[in-house]
């Protein structure tokens, strides 16, 4: 069946007890023994839990995994696969990386001797070269945040295997409705599920679905996730399931908007250059059309002129809401260098901006406003 029918059942049955068509939140954080000393189902909710078993039913549906694990958070999500590393094993990373996990690899794992090489993955040859006898770990992110670059994922998932390592990939700004990594030769999908899965700025959520369902990955992520305990509650895993159905509907709408957006953008004379793969003129453009279903709705761009410049457009919009995150229903700006702390690569002049469900003509309008005074 097509994806928009699989969303909309995936991870739902009517319940036996109730009949209830949605499915209840079960709180429980303990569940009965049998008198012989069995557990009929579920033990203990850090374990297992029926929401959380339902999300994660629904997540490796969505993807086409043969595993999936829920998370707390898309940071939990991605501990769990450094976790699942050896002591001096050799991950590659991208340049322009998700800055929390770029601080987690640099700050904590290093600690841990994990040791990390960040490079452009814009060219697969670079990643080719990084790669060491000791590469475990080959980790994508793409479209990245927050410059929009394109990685071939297919190229790079070819090098990870010939190299004997995992390829994971951030499908956090695509989500499954535009890229299916998996299907592209990856190993591991990773998402923030805080963004276009919940959908609505008001949920937290990790996750990380395999291709394989068994063998030793899916017993060390396992662990992570159930003795580490970055466990999302049962409410949240209902939050997010109760998203999942309208995740195309939702994602197809931001990016016809998105694209309008960009393409205002790319005229406007008081802006340098627009980050978003869905423009011919994109650098990532040719390699996006052929592994996404379409382009998604994130997208930056540099304000002609210094950091203060970019800060006062942001500072001039109205329908806009200032605030970091993405994949909510609202439209979203933000001044990317100043959420990532000193460390940022990120230029100075650039807005990033999340695309909502409002009516592009409202968002095109409130930009306008804002870039008029620059
Ligand atoms: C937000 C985000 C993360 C981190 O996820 P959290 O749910 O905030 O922990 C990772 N990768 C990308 C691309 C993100 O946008």
């Amino acid at each position: 069946m097509k994806l928009e029918t699989r969303i909309v059942h995936a991870g739902r049955a009517v319940e036996p007890g109730s009949h209830a068509v949605t499915p209840s939140i079960t709180l429980a954080t303990t569940f009965e023994r049998e008198p012989d000393g069995a557990y009929a189902g579920d033990v203990y909710t850090r374990s297992s839990n029926p929401n959380r078993t339902n999300w994660e039913a629904a997540l490796a549906d969505l993807e086409g995994g043969a595993a999936a694990f829920a998370f707390a958070s898309g940071q939990a999500a991605s501990a769990a696969v450094m976790q699942s590393l050896s002591v001096g094993d050799h991950v590659i990373l991208p340049a322009d990386l998700y800055h929390g996990l770029r601080y987690l690899v640099k700050n904590v794992l290093a600690r841990w001797t994990l040791r990390a090489d960040f490079v452009d993955m814009r060219d697969p040859e670079n990643v080719r070269r990084a790669v060491t006898p000791q590469t475990k770990l080959i980790w994508v992110e793409t479209p990245s945040n927050p410059l929009l670059q394109v990685a071939d994922i297919r190229q790079i998932a070819g090098i990870a295997r010939q190299a004997g390592a995992l390829c994971a990939v951030d499908n956090t700004w695509a989500t499954p409705v535009f890229q299916r990594p998996l299907e592209l030769g990856a190993d591991i999908v990773m998402h923030s599920a805080t963004k276009y899965l919940g959908g609505h700025s008001d949920v937290l959520g990790g996750a990380l679905v395999l291709n394989d369902g068994a063998g030793e990955l899916v017993e060390r992520i396992s662990v992570s996730q159930k003795l580490g305990g970055g466990v999302p509650s049962p409410f949240d895993c209902w939050l997010l399931l109760r998203s999942v159905p309208t995740l195309a509907l939702r994602v197809r709408a931001q990016t016809d908007s998105a694209g309008k957006v960009a393409a205002f953008l790319a005229s406007h004379p008081r802006v340098d250059v627009v980050h978003y793969p869905g423009l011919p003129s994109h650098p990532g453009h040719e390699v996006a059309a052929r592994q996404m279903d379409g382009f998604g709705a994130m997208l930056s761009f540099q304000v002609r002129g210094e950091q203060a410049d970019a800060l006062s457009v942001a500072a001039k919009v109205q329908l806009f809401t200032r605030a970091t995150s993405l994949g909510g229903v609202e439209s979203l700006i933000e001044h990317r260098a100043s959420v990532e702390g000193p460390d940022t690569q990120t230029p100075a002049n650039l807005l990033r901006v999340s695309v909502g469900l409002e009516h592009p003509d409202d968002l095109i309008a409130d930009l306008e406003h804002a870039l008029s005074g620059v």
